[in-house]
């Protein structure tokens, strides 16, 4: 049995002000008995404010993006040892913001999704394709290139696979994020559903315990029909996150 994870991505959004009331809104609207992960990545400058203020909830802090290297002459990286410092549990590799706008490739991302793993963070690994892979049919070309990376990165694909399986993966289709355009559950199911049976060509109980979340314009409004899918097993919430009621109804269908 999959737990379910919501995971809100905060982006670069926020100040000392709004946080504060954004966090005030979820707290007060948080309910014991949930039982899904819960899991706010703000930008990395406030994320030990908000560690500090969620500390008497279960909702957990991750972080947007980190360094593949360890330490040393990186002007403007956070390594993963300091996100470990200060209770990060989480990391976002390979957001397709950080693909398209930061020219992050598969094999960079393969190296920071291993890094985060050796430095006790739970990578989640974001993959997807673009409009234009999808119109002409390479979605899941594109999929498992970026899948791939991170098994590949490893030498044998057992072994990758065990380590894969130590994060999360969250499909995001490109031209869903940010656009107000959701994939339809079918479609998200579809793509999920074939993402556990590329993996169970090489290890069955890794496609079977692998989290796979949807992220893409996921909001309350569609967040049920999204997380009945059988094989979505949460979502990665970018602008909805920004909202407390719209996070807190999504919590509420997670359950
Ligand atoms: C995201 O940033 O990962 C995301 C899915 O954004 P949005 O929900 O705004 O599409």
């Amino acid at each position: 049995m999959r737990k379910t994870l919501i995971a809100g991505n905060w982006k670069m959004h926020g100040s000392k002000a709004s946080i504060e009331a954004l966090l005030n809104g979820i707290k007060q609207q948080l309910d014991a008995a949930w039982t899904s992960d819960l899991l706010v990545c703000p930008p990395s400058l406030y994320m030990d404010g908000v560690s500090q203020q969620l500390s008497d909830t279960p909702i957990t802090v991750g972080a947007q993006n980190m360094s593949e290297q360890e330490q040393g002459a990186f002007t403007g990286e956070i390594s993963g040892d300091m996100l470990q410092d200060f209770g990060v549990d989480y990391v976002l590799v390979g957001h397709s913001e950080r693909r398209s706008l930061y020219h992050e490739s598969n094999e960079l991302v393969a190296r920071k999704f291993a890094k985060a793993l050796e430095q006790g963070l739970k990578p989640i690994l974001c993959i997807g394709e673009t409009l234009e892979e999808r119109e002409n049919g390479s979605t899941m070309d594109v999929v498992k290139q970026q899948v791939d990376a991170v098994i590949d990165f490893y030498g044998d694909r057992s072994t990758g696979l065990n380590k894969l399986a130590q994060g999360v993966i969250a499909y995001e289709p490109v031209w869903a994020i940010g656009t107000g355009v959701t994939a339809s559950p079918e479609q998200a199911q579809e793509v999920h559903a074939s993402i556990r049976r590329y993996l169970a060509e090489t290890k069955q109980t890794v496609a079977d315990t692998i989290q796979i979340l949807y992220g893409g314009s996921m909001k309350a409004a569609n967040a049920e029909q999204l997380l009945a899918q059988q094989d979505i097993d949460g979502g990665l919430i970018g602008g909805a996150s920004l909202k407390a009621d719209e996070f807190i109804a999504i919590c509420k269908i997670a359950g």
